[in-house]
């Protein structure tokens, strides 16, 4: 059994994953080295994209697959423990998430979903996010 409460625990995983920032930087850069230019968390945006692309109507959320659930992704495991209370709290983070992405649409954005895994490959992630965002241009 766990020592720490998962409230506790669910806190400590929170606050680690707001100061790693690591992953939306190394988006940032790769799409700065496109000649892409955007601006960051604009909270007046639903859900405070990560990074915005104003001029294509474009944001990109950079997920943490942990958090964020990515359908058949590894990193995507429940913990053993407390297993409700995760499941509840995935549930809360998916409707929210999915609640952003309608209003992002309805308001006209396109939201674009980069997870955390995909920076495995930045090859790919590159490729994935110019075709995309070109095709809007
Ligand atoms: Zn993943």
């Amino acid at each position: 059994m766990d020592k720490v409460s998962p409230e506790e625990r669910s806190r400590v995983m929170a606050r680690v994953k707001s100061e790693n920032t690591k992953p939306e930087k190394t988006v940032r850069s790769l799409l700065h080295k496109n000649g892409f230019r955007f601006r960051l968390h604009r909270s007046d945006l639903p859900g405070t994209p990560d990074i915005v692309l104003p001029k294509l109507k474009t944001v990109i959320f950079v997920h943490g697959c942990f958090w964020h659930r990515h359908p058949g992704c590894k990193k995507a495991s429940t913990p053993v423990s407390n297993a409700d209370y995760w499941n509840r709290k995935f549930a809360g983070n998916q409707a929210r998430d999915a609640q952003n992405v309608a209003k992002l649409q309805e308001a006209g954005w396109r939201p674009i979903i980069v997870w955390e895994c995909e920076l495995r490959d930045l090859c790919a992630l590159e490729k994935r996010l110019t075709s995309l965002l070109r095709r809007r241009v």
